[in-house]
């Protein structure tokens, strides 16, 4: 479960989050869309502390905070409950597929080689990679790569996903692939909140879409009621630009 209320972020005088309220319940998938600059990948990197909030409060699975006060170790139980998959995969370059996806199970989770060795080579075929286990990131598509990413965001065995445009960075050809893979984690009941440009795949992934323009929602709903049965003008124009 992710709850979020009243969730503020300024960047100096710039509003760029203007007290979101969010809920997710435990394997749902989201799908935030709107224009450039309305706040989706703040939103995202406020939930696991990339960014500070100025105020709000914010539930992850175990993990509860209030923005205005928190200890560090509320800071580090809620930064747990999440894994970020970014837009430009940011893999470790010098380490392998399998030691990118393994690095947190040894280095975090105090795993031994062996064992995380052996969930790695698990996350590999869930993403269709167990070939390329000991390929560089340089020697990796970039869909291969993301794929990857998605599988190391998966190792630590978070509450929750949050994926932050993964397929915009990828050459056309090679964003079906890693869609069908975001596809088959979320029919695993993976709880994700997923920032897309990606309109059909939100349509047929997402259980909810959030509409966002200026730091607030918008508009939210399923995916039926946001995409053919639009309320707010805002939104409608959203769409008749980008469709
Ligand atoms: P896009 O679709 O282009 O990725 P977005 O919805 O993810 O946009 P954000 O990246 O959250 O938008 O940015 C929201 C606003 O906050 C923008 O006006 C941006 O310029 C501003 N902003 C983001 N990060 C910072 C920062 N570190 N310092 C100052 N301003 C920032
Ligand atoms: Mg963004």
């Amino acid at each position: 479960m992710i709850k979020v209320t009243n969730l503020r972020k300024k960047f100096k005088d710039l509003v760029v989050l203007d007290g979101i309220d969010i809920e997710v319940k435990r394997g749902e998938v989201v799908a935030i869309i709107g224009p450039s600059g309305s706040g989706k990948s703040t939103l995202l990197r406020c939930l696991n502390l990339l960014e500070t909030p100025d105020e709000g409060v914010i539930q992850i699975g175990e993990a509860a905070l209030d923005a205005k006060s928190y200890s560090r170790k509320e800071a580090h139980l809620l930064r747990q409950q999440t894994a970020m998959v970014f837009q430009n995969y940011n893999l470790f370059k010098n380490k392998t597929a399998l030691q990118n996806i393994t690095e947190s199970l040894i280095v975090t989770k105090k795993m031994k080689l062996a064992e995380a060795g052996k969930i790695g080579m698990e996350l590999l075929e869930q993403v269709g990679l167990t070939a390329k286990a000991d390929n560089y990131p340089i020697t990796l598509s970039g869909g291969q790569q993301q794929r990857i990413g998605i599988a190391r965001a998966l190792a630590v065995n978070p509450h929750a996903i949050l994926l932050d445009e993964p397929t915009s960075a990828l050459d056309p050809e090679l964003v079906a692939e890693v869609l069908q893979v975001i596809k088959s984690i979320a029919e695993r009941q993976t709880t994700m909140i997923i920032v897309t440009h990606e309109m059909a795949f939100a349509r047929e992934v997402a259980d909810q879409v959030i509409f966002m323009a200026d730091g607030n929602i918008v508009e939210q709903g399923t995916p039926e009621q946001l995409f053919d049965h639009t309320q707010n003008p805002r939104t409608k124009r959203f769409l008749q630009q980008i469709g």
